[in-house]
Order: structure tokens, then C-alpha cells, then sequence
């Protein structure tokens, strides 16, 4: 594993930048109005390098935030999220970091999501995080953007997404909280700077419960939890989980709405951490794929 910096992207910082045009004024509509950009032009780096969010986008987050009761942040925090998604979405047509190119649904999609886990973790005085499969750096960056989080590690093992999310830590100013981590979870698992370290392991689209219970427990600090976004209905994957969940040291299973307009089926799984996970775990991934195969996850326990 290696820790990303913004010097190991593809495109070295540039100056002004083939995205942001001055024809990005308030009232942009969308992503359809956004000019081709010079596919040879240095991706921005910058937040001042890059268009405003469009009006609608920028309303319906401040809208949804209000609707989810965090109403609490200061501007700095609000110019700091919307300048991670600015810079996604400014990326997003040169790398591949997410299937949404519309503002609006990406703010509703990837910020508001993100920051559904907030007065949870507030709640349990997480003040660090891991987010396990970060991609774009979802849900991890607007979380220790909105806690605000004293420490943030995020993980992918694509290094292009790690890079991105380098990027977007150095330009909303996160850089002496937050880093950005290539690895696999299975590797950190191994590491005493991880395991059995974190308060709080946070996760979205990443995996099926059970085997996301196998990958992110052990880096959870007893007392911890392991929270993961998910949608109803959720019956049978936690079922299918519970055996993995107490075989690695899970307690309680909490099941929360996540309270994002617009997202009704989104849920919130938090996983308390109650015993230290067995030496055993994570299993190797083939070992897990063969179990999943056979669809017997009690084998674990
Ligand atoms: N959490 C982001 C991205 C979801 S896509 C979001 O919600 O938008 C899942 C991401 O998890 C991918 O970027 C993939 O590279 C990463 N991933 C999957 N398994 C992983 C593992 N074992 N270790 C580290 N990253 C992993």
C-alpha cells in the first residue's frame, strides 16, 4: 500500500484549466450545458479553477440539508463540500469516478448520502474515520468535512480514484485531517497501524454486508462501530450476515433510516464492535468467494 499525494496524478497541477470557463455563471442549468473539455488539458486541481455549482444544484443542497436538520455548518465547511463535488464532477468526464453526471442528483446522490451518517456519529463522538472503498471519497470526505472528523483516512485500491481523492482533500483544505490510502482492506486488516484501531469504519457500495462485516470489523476498535449505507429491504442481507457479524466480533445491529429527501429506501446499518476480531479474519478472498458460492455463511462462525 501507499499513501497518494497529489504529485502521483496522471495530470500535474496546471494552471488555468480547459473545464472551468467563465461560461459556468449562476444559473447554469446542468451538466448538458457544460462545454467538451480539451481532453489534453491538465485536469484542475484547484476550487478557484473551477465553475460554481449551477443554481438548482447548489439550492437543492441547501434545501436537503435543511430538510436533514444539519443546518449547523459553518460556510466554510458548506464551500468545502460543495467544492469536493465540484471537483468530481469536473474530473468525472476525463476519469471514471462516478456514473452520475447530473449536479443536482450528484448532490443529492453523493453529498446529502454521505452526510445522512452525521448526527449518528456525532451522537457516538466519532471524531475518526476510515471509509473503506472511499471511490470519489464517498461517504468519507463530507463527513469529516461536516463532523468535523480530527483524523480521515480514505481507501480505495484504485489508485486513479485515490489520486482524485488526494486531489480533492488538498483543495477543499483538508489536507492536515484527511489522507488518502491506496490499498485493500484485506492488507490494512494486517496492519497494527489499522487493526482493531478505528472508532469508526465507515462504508458505502462496497460489498454485501456479511462480506463487508469480513473486511471492515477488524479494522473497528472494540467500543467502535462499522456503519454502512444501504437500502430497504434489508432482511435477508442482514440475516445472511449475522453469523459473520458475531463471528468477528460484532454486537449490536442498529438499522436506522437515512433520512435523505428523495432517497426513502436509504437505511444506515451501524455494527457496534463488542469483542476483538479472531487472528483468522479476513479470510483470503478466494477462501471467501468459495464460501459464498456455497452458500453457507454459518461455516464462519
Ligand atoms: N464508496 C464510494 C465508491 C463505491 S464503489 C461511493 O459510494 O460512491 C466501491 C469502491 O470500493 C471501488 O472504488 C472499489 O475500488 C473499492 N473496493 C472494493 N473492494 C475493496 C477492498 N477490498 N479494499 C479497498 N477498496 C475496495
Amino acid at each position: 500500500m501507499r499513501r497518494t499525494s497529489g504529485a502521483g496524478t496522471r495530470r500535474p497541477p496546471g494552471e488555468a484549466n480547459g473545464v472551468g470557463s467563465g461560461r459556468h455563471g449562476e444559473g447554469d442549468r446542468g451538466a448538458t450545458e457544460r462545454p467538451a473539455r480539451d481532453p489534453r488539458a491538465p485536469l484542475p486541481t484547484r476550487l478557484t479553477d473551477l465553475p460554481p455549482l449551477p443554481t438548482a444544484a447548489a439550492d437543492a443542497f441547501r434545501a436537503g440539508l435543511a430538510a436533514m436538520g444539519i443546518a449547523d455548518l459553518a460556510p466554510a465547511s458548506l464551500d468545502a463540500l460543495e467544492g469536493h463535488l465540484r471537483l468530481l464532477l469536473a474530473w468525472t468526464p476525463a476519469v471514471n469516478l462516478t456514473s452520475i453526471r447530473d449536479p443536482e442528483t450528484a448532490v443529492r446522490d453523493h453529498l446529502l448520502d454521505s452526510l445522512a451518517a452525521v448526527f449518528t456519529l456525532r451522537s457516538r463522538g466519532a471524531d475518526a474515520l476510515l471509509d473503506l472503498g472511499t471511490g470519489g471519497g464517498f461517504p468519507g470526505l463530507p463527513l469529516a468535512i461536516a463532523l468535523p472528523a480530527r483524523r480521515a483516512v480514505l481507501v480505495d485500491s484504485i489508485a486513479k480514484k485515490t489520486a482524485f481523492v488526494a486531489v480533492a482533500i488538498e483543495a477543499v483544505g483538508l489536507g492536515g485531517r484527511a489522507s488518502a490510502l491506496t490499498a485493500r482492506a484485506e492488507s490494512l486488516a494486517a496492519d497494527d497501524e489499522h487493526r482493531e484501531r478505528w472508532p469508526t469504519v465507515v462504508a458505502r457500495a462496497v460489498a454485501d454486508l456479511a462480506e463487508l462485516a469480513e473486511i471492515g470489523l477488524p479494522l473497528v476498535r472494540v467500543g467502535g462501530c462499522l456503519v454502512a449505507w444501504k437500502r430497504a429491504p434489508l432482511g435477508a442481507e442482514l440475516a445472511a450476515a449475522a453469523p459473520a457479524i458475531d463471528a468477528l466480533g460484532g454486537g449490536a445491529v442498529e438499522v436506522e433510516p437515512a433520512h435523505v429527501p428523495g432517497r426513502e429506501a436509504g437505511r444506515l446499518v451501524i455494527i457496534t464492535k463488542t469483542r476483538p476480531t479472531p487472528a483468522r479474519f479476513p479470510r483470503a478472498p478466494a477462501e471467501r468467494a468459495r464460501e459464498r458460492r456455497r452458500g453457507a455463511p454459518t461455516a464462519l462462525s
